[in-house]
């Protein structure tokens, strides 16, 4: 029985599949963090974070899921009562907003239609609207619609209010996407370890331009855990503030090596790759994406009327074992997400779309014939070539 189950694919937008390579960092006996040893691994990989989000200010690492970083960038820059602009196109940007309540902020939304992009012109009105916003929060990819803003034109628009800051939530976008802190004039920037980091759940990464370390110093939110610049001394020090996650941060060491230098080019062409040969896949099963601006780490297929979407995935799950996720809220059962980020070889991308193609077969025969899921994966074959793994 056993033989003849296929292999287990993690398809998701995060957590996303771990290279072997990473499996084995993570089983290596238990050092102390406060060891020459350790302090070594820590200081590399705290300098080679800086060339993934292309910046030259430091990058810190804490211990958290990435919302424990998103809720770093807000409680180290901004005072109660401080007016903020949300970009809410989705799950995350609700996250956010919501964090802002919960800590007093005087919260204003740019509310996006899911599935779109924000307008940069809107953004702009917002901001000669309300000329007291201090910072400026969005998503670089919201991963709940698959949806990639325009993040370097924001950082111009942004940028030109010396007074107000732009925090980008880039868990699915830095190490994966085009994404460069400096030149871009993004003043925080946030990254989770199991979405382009290619590891599992459990840092959060965060960098903070000159500009929002001056806003550090007149923050008055409430924070001890997060704390930043005593995250930042015991940086210079080649610690950790609290208990270092040692496994985690040995095995990112690894994954460093495909993240830096050529390879960050490489990382990004593949991202592309595996995006480009899903949606020329979908097409040719006439399948739609479901957001207007796709990011290329995450692709949401919209369900085709009167299909089950629930039953579509378990179907993936239970009989392919591969797991894609569906939407969320309004768009539970309208969509299912299918990630490009973490470690997926041409196999697990080809047999995703074989899956879907077929489960949706299974769901309803007449939208979907052999020969179009066959031309599908021909046509994916052919643009996965583009980048190899
Ligand atoms: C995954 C993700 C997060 C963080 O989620 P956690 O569950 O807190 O790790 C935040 N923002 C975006 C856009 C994400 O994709």
């Amino acid at each position: 029985m056993r033989s003849e189950s296929p292999p287990y694919r993690l398809m998701a937008p995060g957590p996303v599949a771990v290279p072997e390579k990473v499996l084995k960092a993570l089983s290596l006996p238990m050092i102390h963090h406060r060891t020459p040893e350790f302090s070594e691994i820590l200081l590399r990989v705290l300098s080679r974070l800086k060339q993934v989000f292309q910046t030259t200010h430091p990058v810190m690492i804490q211990t958290a899921a990435g919302s424990g970083g998103m809720e770093s960038a807000l409680v180290n820059t901004l005072s109660p009562g401080d007016e903020a602009l949300f970009i809410v196109s989705g799950k995350f940007g609700e996250r956010w907003a919501n964090m802002g309540r919960a800590y007093g902020l005087k919260v204003h939304t740019l509310d996006v239609e899911w599935g779109q992009a924000v307008k940069v012109e809107e953004v702009a009105r917002a901001l000669s609207l309300h000329a007291n916003i201090k910072a400026v929060f969005t998503q670089a990819c919201e991963t709940s619609t698959a949806t990639l803003h325009p993040i370097k034109q924001l950082g111009e628009v942004v940028g030109s209010h010396s007074d107000c800051l732009f925090i980008v939530d880039a868990i699915t976008a830095v190490g994966a996407t085009p994404y460069a802190m400096d030149d871009w004039n993004i003043d925080v920037t946030v990254a989770g370890s199991q979405k382009a980091f290619m590891l599992p759940a459990g840092l959060a990464f965060i960098a903070l331009s000159p500009k929002a370390w001056s806003f550090y110093e007149k923050s008055r939110l409430p924070k001890f855990y997060f704390d930043l610049k005593k995250e930042l001394e015991a940086n210079k020090k080649g610690e950790t503030h609290f208990s270092s996650a040692v496994s985690l941060i040995r095995a990112l060491d690894v994954v460093m090596d495909d993240l830096t230098g050529k390879n960050l080019h490489r990382q990004v062409a593949r991202c592309q790759a595996l995006s480009d040969a899903t949606r020329a896949a979908l097409k040719e099963m006439n399948l739609e994406t479901f957001s207007s601006a796709p990011s290329p780490t995450v692709t949401a297929v919209k369900v085709p009327d009167g299909i089950d979407g629930a039953k579509w995935l378990r179907l993936m799950e239970e009989k392919y074992r591969i797991t894609v996720i569906g939407g969320q809220d309004h768009l539970k059962g309208k969509i299912l997400r299918i990630g490009h980020l973490g470690y997926i070889t041409d196999e697990d991308m080809i047999a995703t779309l074989e899956a879907l193609g077929h489960g949706l077969q299974e769901l309803a025969p007449e939208l979907l014939r052999e020969d179009q899921i066959e031309k599908a994966l021909h046509v994916a074959t052919l643009a996965l070539k583009a980048a190899p793994l």
